[in-house]
């Protein structure tokens, strides 16, 4: 549809040439003329021809600098109609881009995720009654007249169902004129929330860090708030009432979660508070509902947005609240096109949108509580479990004292205690990292090991599905009977657990016991939720699970929860590893004791001493941050420093490492900056293609930017196969 009416979205540009971003890695916004009697202001979103196709674009800011030839210059096809991308919109998507070293076209890609959404949703069919009556009545008829009567629009099929009669009974009054065909505005995908529908009692902590967090709120300019208290202490139930106050003053809000896929109860819990769910925004949305959500948030119809990284980058019509819940989860952190933390985006969102961002969890990031203690943001302590809910006892399991039975994984102390939990009737919850049945398979015979051809990684058996993968590329075959290498029948050995392989040995113990296995590779999103809530039902004994059942669920039965491997992520050579460790150990025993039940976490290790066990255990987890942080700013790590990792690959390992050192001798000289590498990627292999990094390291102030753009510039070009990833503030060191 063209748009010409100017009035709708005030002033137009009176200018023929105008920028506009297309959906392309291009540095700049190309030039395009706007025809005659079309109407287009910077942010409008527009469709362009580009090369032989056609392509969505934003017209963007700038003046055009006039170096394309007029007559070679090409037309916009067509405006749609839709709000235009805000300034404030406009101004994050170029921060974001300036600040990622990606192209803006594909940052700006990100807020257009939903095609069909960019003309306003079509009007529904709906029956209106008339003065007309039907010749003959009947009961079904009198019911339906009874319905309509009050002068509303209808759907055909809204009316049957209301008026408990069949369509055609309603197509059968139609027919004789009773009623009219009306068109109304489509329905909202979410019924609006209402602050006053069940507002809790907070009482004690809970009051005081709710004032608090209000006072910030009702600022109504940009502050970051960092709500950090233990798991149920009611972080969720005060950062409602940020939520509340904003929707009282008329402002929408966002609410990113780690995992929003699986976070039906989160959903519910919201609608308990407000009467009504948040629209929920994720890559599994069907795209239909997707295209709703997209439009009815840019015209302002959704008030409150629950959603996975990308939500972010949502056009809201009126911003007025970020809220970051579990904002030191790695999942924040995309690694694919664009590498950015939505958590600092939200930040940077907050500020350029001039609104309140609050970052919420139980066991913040070192960045996060580093910016509480120097004042950039406000902490918000909540210290106690609400209600008579208790933190579950912890306990370590010194594996070198209390071994498991050979080719087991479960020392006699956990089974001992999943026996007792189980017989009071209580749930018990195992905890492993890992999926499938057993993360290497090797031949007793000759040695070998089974590797994935494409990637340096070994094939992980999955045995309930009878196959080795390759949990990096998915490559799989089926779990051979002979080794490959010196033809040997049944000499193949599983070496070490996945969670398929710890079902395996509780059943042995429990068989009567129902058990039951959560990964998100035996099953979809839909059946999980499923799963997730008949657990919480109480219809499973055991639940084996990887990182997945960490997160957000409330399961009020489950009073024992074990960490088959508590040292797990500590030898990973990440400088987060203990930080990620302590993070997710935390997140995952306090599962436990979320009612009044008494509860127990005990942790499998080998190595008790170690801070991140002492920490957990003693619940002193200020003496672990303090040491934390002092090791950063000891090694210059962030936030005392910065960096920037930039990973080389190609189909040759020479061209990777060639392309590699010549990027680095390209690096300009500057004080406070150091480059490290290239060396060989621990992933050395991902689908074929061989990895060198290279890793920027700066000092706090350093304008790692300018740097890497700089030496990106300076360096070989990139051909044939090689490919350059940027990673400015990296999570990952694979
Ligand atoms: P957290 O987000 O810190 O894990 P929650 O907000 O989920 O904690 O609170 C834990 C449990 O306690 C939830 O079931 C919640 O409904 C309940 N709860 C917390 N505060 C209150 C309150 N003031 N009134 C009623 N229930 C509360
Ligand atoms: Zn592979």
């Amino acid at each position: 549809m063209t748009l010409d009416s100017t009035d709708l979205f005030g002033p137009v540009l009176d200018r023929r040439v105008v920028p506009v971003l297309v959906p392309m890695p291009a540095p700049r916004a190309y030039s395009y003329a706007v025809p005659e009697g079309m109407a287009v202001e910077p942010g409008s979103i527009v469709q362009v021809p580009l090369g032989p196709r056609f392509v969505v674009g934003v017209v963007w800011d700038g003046e055009d600098d006039g170096g394309v030839d007029p007559k070679k210059l090409r037309a916009i096809e067509e405006v749609f109609d839709c709000p235009p991308l805000s300034p404030e919109m406009r101004a994050f998507l170029d921060w974001v881009a300036a600040y990622t070293l990606t192209p803006p076209g594909l940052v700006a890609r990100m807020a257009l995720r939903a095609p069909a959404a960019f003309d306003p949703e079509p009007m529904v069919e709906a029956l209106r009654l008339t003065d007309m009556r039907p010749e003959r009545m009947t009961t079904a008829r009198e019911r339906v007249l009874a319905r309509a009567s009050d002068g509303l629009s209808w759907t055909r099929s809204g009316l049957a169902h209301a008026a408990g009669v069949s369509s055609s009974v309603i197509d059968g009054l139609a027919s004789q004129g009773v009623f009219e065909t009306v068109f109304m505005p489509p329905p909202p995908v979410v019924a609006l929330p209402d602050p006053a529908f069940a507002a809790p009692r907070l009482e004690g902590p809970q009051r005081q860090a709710a004032v608090d967090l209000l006072a910030a709120v009702e600022e109504r300019k940009f502050s970051v708030s960092l709500i950090d208290g233990i798991t149920g202490s009611g972080k969720t139930e005060v950062y409602f009432e940020a939520i509340a106050a904003t929707l009282r003053a008329d402002r929408q809000v966002l609410i990113l979660l780690p995992e929003i896929a699986l976070t039906a109860s989160f959903l519910e819990r919201f609608q308990d508070r407000f009467g009504a769910k948040p629209a929920e925004w994720h890559s599994d949305l069907a795209p239909r509902t997707r295209e709703k959500v997209w439009r009815q948030v840019t015209t302002g119809q959704v008030r409150v947005v629950a959603g996975a990284r990308s939500a972010l980058f949502l056009p809201f019509e009126e911003l007025g609240l970020i809220i970051v819940d579990e904002e030191h989860d790695p999942a924040y952190k995309q690694e694919d096109r664009v590498f950015y933390n939505a958590r600092d985006m939200a930040v940077v969102r907050g500020r350029i949108g001039n609104f309140p961002v609050v970052l919420v969890s139980a066991t913040p990031s070192v960045e996060s509580r580093v910016n509480g203690e120097m004042g950039r943001y406000r902490p918000i302590h909540l210290p106690t479990r609400y209600g008579d809910a208790a933190l579950p006892d912890l306990g370590i399991v010194d594996m070198r004292r209390h071994p498991p039975e050979r080719g087991g994984f479960l020392s006699p102390v956990l089974v001992n205690h999943i026996g007792k939990t189980i017989g009071r009737s209580q749930q018990a919850l195992l905890f492993l990292n890992r999926r499938g049945y057993a993360p290497l398979t090797l031949c007793r015979v000759c040695g070998h090991r089974f590797q994935c051809p494409d990637c340096s990684s070994w094939l992980v058996e999955h045995r309930f599905r009878g196959q080795i993968q390759c949990h990096h590329c998915g490559y799989s075959e089926r779990t051979p009977e002979a080794c490959p290498e010196c033809g040997t029948l049944d000499h193949l050995v599983a070496c070490g657990p996945g969670v398929e392989r710890i079902a395996e040995e509780v059943e042995r113990h429990f068989p009567d016991a129902r058990t039951i296995v959560l990964s998100s590779d035996l099953m979809g999103v839909k059946r999980l939720r499923l799963e997730l809530a008949a657990i919480a039902r109480g219809e499973a004994d055991i639940v084996i699970g990887t990182q997945l059942v960490a997160k957000g669920h409330n399961f009020p039965n489950m009073t024992l929860v074990g960490i088959v491997d508590a040292d797990l992520g500590l030898a990973n050579g990440d400088p987060r590893a203990a930080e990620r460790t302590f993070q997710l150990l935390s997140q995952v025993t306090g599962r436990a004791g979320r009612t009044g039940l008494k509860s127990l976490g005990l942790l499998q290790t080998y190595q008790p001493q170690h801070p991140v066990m002492q920490a957990i255990v003693s619940g002193d987890s200020d003496a672990f941050y303090q040491r934390e942080i002092h090791e950063r700013e000891r090694a210059a790590l962030p936030p005392f420093g910065r960096l920037a990792s930039i990973i080389v690959s190609a189909d040759s390992r020479g061209d990777a490492e060639g392309h590699a050192r010549g990027l680095r001798n390209a690096a300009p000289r500057v004080d406070g900056i150091a480059i490290l590498g290239p060396a060989e990627a621990p992933l050395a292999l991902i689908r074929g293609r061989h990895r060198f990094r290279l890793l920027v390291h700066g000092r706090r102030n350093s304008d790692m930017q300018t740097f890497v753009r700089a030496m990106i510039a300076a360096g070989p070009k990139e051909r044939g196969s090689i490919s350059v990833q940027l990673d400015i503030d990296p999570q990952s060191f694979l």
